[in-house]
């Protein structure tokens, strides 16, 4: 039991809101510290008897928010107050016309857009995907909801391990699936990078802690390296007198690790473990001229890989990041990325959105950035789009991590479009009306279809017929979401047409039948046609698919149909009797190899779990129960879109099935190289090989191995001994299908 000094708290919670102020004090206008005090006042008496689950007073978490959105954002005296007032309409009994007649109706937007949505969802429906549009809305009134979000979502990552296992799953999931891309797409660098390593951390605790650890042992030699590294250049820079600093940065934790998975390496073999940057103090008319000086400096030391130049200076990206990248090689014949840029662009690239505005007005260049355009195209998405919200979520998220080619129009006007876009996608971005009707386009002066891939400077002239309308197949090629809705629009529009004449056909034929069009009816035709929804039903009948004369025959058999409207509901039927299964045994932790015989399921295919992984059950329709690991790359999607099918799970010790896995052996060719890898799988090991696969190129062979294993140590085991093989050089579980 620890008992709590109610006095002491009380001065640690002013210590802490005297500490937000000084934080605040160098933009604090006259009249903000009034403000200020007024919402946290406010927060401290609507939260005053709630707790964190660490046991701290509940008021920490919005201060800290606060704390977030000034030093980690760049934000203003209005987002502090949103921030300290976050979850009071939430989680309190205050309102938020309480919030509106005290704050004014500007911080009582960005509550408001900050509020869960709550109630009852639909089936398939999810609470997480609405709850992000609703966010999203707001978007267009004001950006500062999704920043204030970010550095909520930012606060409860950092707070998570006070959390249940499953519930840290969950989160985690979320800020990998939406909340690290957009705070990426926002240039919010830092918070993404955070985020990015917390998920891993709390999914993959095991190499989270590895590889923090090699970095840390592997500081002093890599500081050296920095050093002898940067010591001509800094003398240089110094002679050129330009007022500078450089830092060797290290990678994050999660792109270390996602190296090692994507290119199946160990920590040792990700060679640019580090990038070395270079900030300079530059007057704003110069900082063209002098980024491209140090790069002149940097090149006469070392040489550039030519093909890793990169001008973002000249073309900003889309999120307003500007910086000069190379690649350079260094002395001991290791390539290093040297990023050059200037202190504001440095402060954009870090805090993104809000120090972009700060700059705004002395940046000296007038036209708008890549990141309002972007703000203005995700309004006007979510103007039209009348998609549901996990669609909606989806085709939003997939336009955050493009990165963009730039186009033109005939007469010679700009476009940026996200990379892979097609010319579909230009003509759509011109006019919906020229994207439905668009016939193929002209590509400098050379004509292409419609799904012609885009590249930069291409000069674009869009060709359309008046026969042309959008067809299914056309979702396939594009990639803005602007043309994806558009189409969808377009299609939904044709199939309604199409369900009402449907409708029509049905209504005579039932008459000729004297049967009566009501829902019972209706249902029992569905059920009959075996669709899936009535709209589909009447669609099928418009559409000519299913035949006037098949409905007259549904009349003869009726009376056998079921009349229980609720068996159609599949769904929902198969995957709750799944999840009572789990539950009725006292527990709702399905533990595989145990409860084979009362729970139907099965192991994912996309991420082969063996016994060790962590994993997690996903309640399917058809096909039971399938288990996935944690860092499965579909797990994001189904945790935080699907969290009602979740359900936890792990190994029972006792198992002794095998296991199918998959193993990657690289290794230089030799006679009796094969024969010997088998024989201690097979004959040392006695493990049972299911298939192999071997390619020998110059001297180089490859092999996929399928076995079968009956643990992940059991796996070390077998790599390590087929690592110490003569000729083997690596031996690499195979963990996703690509
Ligand atoms: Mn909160």
């Amino acid at each position: 039991m620890i008992t709590i000094d109610v006095e002491d708290e009380k001065k640690e919670i002013i210590r802490r809101y005297r500490r937000l102020l000084r934080r605040a004090k160098p933009f604090l206008k006259e009249g903000d510290s009034k403000i200020i005090r007024k919402a946290f006042n406010t927060a401290l008496e609507a939260h005053k008897d709630m707790r964190r689950r660490t046991g701290e007073p509940y008021i920490y978490h919005p201060l800290d928010v606060a704390l977030i959105a000034i030093d980690e954002i760049g934000l203003g005296t209005t987002s502090i107050v949103a921030a300290l007032l976050h979850d009071v309409v939430e989680d309190t009994d205050l309102e938020i016309s309480d919030v509106e007649r005290n704050f004014g109706p500007k911080v009582a937007k960005i509550i408001d857009g900050l509020t869960k949505i709550s109630g009852v969802f639909e089936q398939g429906t999810s609470e997480q995907a609405e709850n992000f549009r609703k966010m999203l809305l707001t978007l267009s009134d004001d950006v500062r909801v999704i920043l204030i979000k970010l550095a909520d979502r930012l606060h409860n990552m950092r707070t998570l391990a006070s959390m249940p296992q499953n519930k840290q799953l969950k989160v985690a999931s979320e800020t990998m699936y939406i909340y690290a891309p957009l705070a990426h797409r926002l240039g919010l660098y830092a918070i993404k990078t955070e985020l990015e390593d917390l998920w891993l951390k709390y999914t993959e605790t095991d190499q989270y802690d590895e590889i923090s650890k090699k970095i840390v042992d592997t500081k002093e030699a890599r500081d050296k390296f920095v050093n002898r590294f940067i010591r001509p250049i800094r003398k240089e820079l110094k002679d050129q007198s330009l007022q500078f600093e450089i830092k060797g940065r290290t990678k994050s934790i999660y792109s270390i690790w996602n190296k090692m998975r994507k290119q199946n390496i160990p920590f040792e073999e990700v060679y640019d473990l580090f990038a070395v940057r270079i900030i300079l103090d530059s007057e704003p008319e110069n900082e063209k001229a002098d980024c491209w000086k140090v790069y002149s400096i940097v090149t006469d030391f070392y040489q550039p890989n030519p093909d890793r130049l990169r001008d973002w200076i000249s073309t900003p990206k889309g999120n307003g990041y500007e910086s000069l990248h190379t690649t350079v090689m260094s002395s001991p014949g290791q390539w290093v990325e040297v990023q050059i840029r200037t202190r504001r662009m440095d402060e954009i690239a870090e805090k993104g959105y809000a120090a972009h505005w700060k700059y705004k007005d002395n940046s000296g260049n007038g036209q708008s950035s890549g990141l309002e355009l972007w703000i203005s195209g995700v309004r006007e998405m979510l103007e039209q789009s009348d998609s549901t919200a996990i669609e909606f979520v989806d085709d939003f998220r997939s336009n955050l991590f493009h990165e963009e080619v730039f186009v033109f129009t005939p007469k010679g006007e700009l476009k940026t479009l996200p990379y892979g876009a097609t010319a579909l996608d230009f003509a759509f971005e011109i006019h919906t009306e020229i994207g439905a009707r668009c016939l193929g386009a002209k590509v400098n002066q050379r004509l292409v279809p419609l799904n012609h891939l885009l590249k930069n400077g291409d000069q674009v002239e869009v060709l359309t017929s008046k026969k042309q309308k959008p067809s299914e197949d056309w979702l396939r090629f594009v990639v803005t979401s602007k043309a994806r809705s558009k189409i969808k629009d377009a299609l939904k529009e044709e199939r309604k047409a199409a369900a009402r004449e449907g409708k029509e056909i049905v209504k005579r034929k039932l008459r000729q039948m004297k049967l009566k069009l009501n829902n019972e009816t209706v249902e029992q035709l569905r059920a009959y046609f075996d669709e899936r929804t009535v709209l589909d039903f009447y669609y099928k009948v418009g559409k000519g698919v299913i035949e006037p004369k098949e409905i007259k025959h549904f009349k003869e058999v009726r009376s056998n149909i079921p009349k229980d409207p609720n068996q159609r509901i599949e769904d929902a039927a198969s995957f709750k009797k799944q999840i009572a299964k789990v539950r009725q045994k006292q527990s709702d932790m399905l533990l595989i190899g145990e409860d084979m015989d009362v729970v139907d399921y099965r192991l994912a295919k996309c991420c082969n779990p063996i016994p060790g992984d962590e994993v997690f059950g996903f309640v399917t329709v058809n096909e039971g129960i399938k288990i996935h690991r944690t860092s499965c790359p579909n797990a994001p999607e189904l945790l935080s879109n699907y969290g009602y099918r979740v359900v936890k799970a792990k190994w029972s010790s006792q198992m002794d099935n095998a296991f199918l896995t998959d193993l990657k052996i690289i290794g230089t060719d030799r006679v009796g190289l094969i024969n010997d890898v088998t024989n201690i799988i097979s004959g040392e090991l006695k493990v049972n090989m299911r298939a192999m696969a071997i390619a020998t190129d110059q001297g180089i062979f490859e092999g996929k191995i399928t076995l079968y294993v009956q643990d992940t140590g059991h796996l070390e085991v077998m790599i390590r001994k087929l690592q110490k093989v003569n000729g083997v050089v690596k031996v690499t579980r195979i963990d996703t299908l690509k």
